[in-house]
């Protein structure tokens, strides 16, 4: 198959795609997503088989005005509209109950569904232009980095999808908040992004409780040991809180072909940058490179970051 690429000024022609159950990637203010209608189940099991996702991994819908929710979930709370109100169009996903017209292949089997509605142009008018909302999981291979660029979604998928629509590098670089309010008395963070905790307490005046694992940091490395490999690039990944530590670890180790991934240089070593914009693109730029280890260093700006330190852990735990 040959994989089209399409600028912002071609999506009618990306549109039709999805219309005729073909699978196009496509930007969104966070990652790029692998979008599918959401009434075509065929297509959306290409997107399965694209990404090699495990079937009981649920999709994201992504819509472009709050009318399209009536169609998707039910027993609506009130929370779902006070965060709304705030945070769409954003970074937020919020869980539900599903309504019965909603494949099952959407939620992997689950009877609950995930929404949020994108802030990013070329997204929206996506949507608007295919006439319903689209299911979209990160552009990547499961258990490849988040693609943040056009060119980051053809090296996993070129040949494999009809089309990507080529807008540029996203503006955030980490996916959604996940928010689930099956128990709207109980509200829970399932994945931190940037709507922060306090943030969405602030307008649900409610206590958030958060479902993750809290990453363990200790002063020198840190080895959260999480369930999941997410995110994952090739080589192993060190992490240093102190810098005087990862200093000692680097000089008597020397032998490896090694990545900074830091804010800040250490003599003449490669370095890549620990942002959320740039953290996917760093991990893959240290896959490109055949490095044989990543040592990273989290100073006081990415220890105050729950959803950057969250993406690390993932790609650091074995
Ligand atoms: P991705 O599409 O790669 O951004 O991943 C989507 C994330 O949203 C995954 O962590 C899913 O497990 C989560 N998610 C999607 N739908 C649901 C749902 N119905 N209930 C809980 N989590 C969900
Ligand atoms: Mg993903």
């Amino acid at each position: 198959m040959n994989t089209a690429v399409f600028s912002s000024d071609e999506l009618a022609k990306a549109a039709a795609l999805l219309q005729k159950g073909e699978i196009v990637a496509f930007p969104t203010e966070t990652v790029y997503g692998l979008g599918a209608a959401i009434f075509q189940p065929l297509a959306i099991k290409k997107i399965f088989t694209a990404k090699k996702r495990p079937s009981d991994n649920p999709l994201i819908a992504h819509l472009c005005e709050l009318s399209q929710v009536e169609a998707l979930a039910i027993d609506i709370p009130k929370q779902f509209f006070l965060l709304a109100e705030s945070f769409f169009p954003g970074p937020l996903t919020l869980v539900l109950k599903k309504h019965e017209s909603v494949p099952a292949i959407v939620s992997g089997g689950l009877s609950t569904i995930a929404l949020r509605m994108p802030a990013h142009e070329i997204a929206s008018t996506l949507i608007r232009l295919v006439g319903e909302p689209l299911v979209a999981p990160s552009a990547n291979l499961s258990g490849r980095p988040s693609s943040t660029t056009a060119q980051h979604v053809l090296e996993d998928f070129s040949g494999s999808i009809a089309g990507v629509i080529d807008g540029g590098a996203t503006q955030l670089g980490l996916e959604s908040t996940v928010v689930s309010l099956l128990d709207p008395t109980r509200p829970v963070l399932l994945r931190p992004g940037a709507v922060s905790l306090a943030a969405l307490e602030n307008v649900l005046k409610q206590k958030v409780s958060v479902a993750s694992k809290k990453m363990q940091l200790d002063q020198s490395v840190v080895s959260p040991g999480m369930k999941y490999r997410h995110y994952a690039p090739k080589m192993p990944i060190r992490v240093f809180t102190n810098w005087e530590v990862l200093i000692g670890y680097v000089e008597t180790n020397k032998n490896l072909k090694r990545l900074l991934l830091a804010n800040q240089p250490l003599g003449n070593m490669d370095r890549a940058a620990l942002t959320p914009s740039a953290l996917y693109a760093s991990l893959r730029y240290a896959d490109e490179n055949s490095y044989e280890e990543i040592v990273a260093f989290c100073d006081p700006l990415v220890l105050s970051n729950p959803a950057l330190l969250d993406r690390l852990s993932r790609a650091s735990s074995s």
